[in-house]
C-alpha cells in the first residue's frame, strides 16, 4: 500500500517542484502525485497557481482532465473564459489554447491528469496571438 498523507496542499514524499523550465507563467509549482505505472500510463499532478499567477498559455495535441482542488481563479479554454472554483472539472480537448490564472485574493491548485506519453506543449506565435486577440475578452485575459 502506498498511502502519502496530506499536509497543506503537499504530500508527504512528494517534492514541490517548479512549474516548468522558464517559459512565460507566473508563481506556479508542481507536484508529480503518480507515474509511471505501466497499467496505467498517466501522469497525475498538482499544481499549484499564487494569488495573481497564471501558468503558460499553451496547446498541445494531448489532453488534460482537471478538477479544481483548492481556491478559485478564472481559465480560458479554446475560445471561452470561465471562473472555476473548487471541485469544477475541466477537460481541455486536443490543441485548444488553455490558461489558468489564480484569483487575485486566493491561489488556484488543481490536479491534472495526463498521458505519459505525449507531445511538447506549443506556444503561442505571434501570428496565433493575433488571432487569440481578435476577441477583446480573450486579449484582456490572457498573459502570453
Ligand atoms: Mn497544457
Amino acid at each position: 500500500m502506498t498511502v502519502r498523507r496530506f499536509n497543506a496542499f503537499g504530500w508527504e514524499n512528494v517534492p514541490v517542484l517548479s512549474y516548468k523550465e522558464g517559459g512565460p507563467y507566473k508563481d506556479v509549482t508542481r507536484q508529480i502525485l503518480f507515474e509511471g505505472a505501466e497499467s496505467l500510463p498517466v501522469q497525475w499532478r498538482y499544481f499549484e497557481v499564487q494569488p495573481g499567477g497564471h501558468s503558460t498559455l499553451e496547446r498541445h495535441e494531448h489532453i488534460h482532465w482537471v478538477l479544481i482542488l483548492r481556491g478559485r481563479g478564472a481559465c480560458l479554454v479554446g475560445d471561452e473564459i470561465t471562473d472555476i472554483a473548487e471541485h469544477d472539472l475541466i477537460e481541455i480537448a486536443p490543441l485548444q489554447w488553455h490558461q489558468f490564472r489564480a484569483a487575485e485574493d486566493a491561489p488556484l491548485g488543481f490536479l491534472c491528469l495526463v498521458a505519459a506519453e505525449r507531445d511538447r506543449p506549443q506556444l503561442p506565435s505571434e501570428d496565433d496571438l493575433a488571432g487569440l486577440r481578435q476577441d477583446a475578452k480573450i486579449a484582456d485575459f490572457i498573459r502570453p
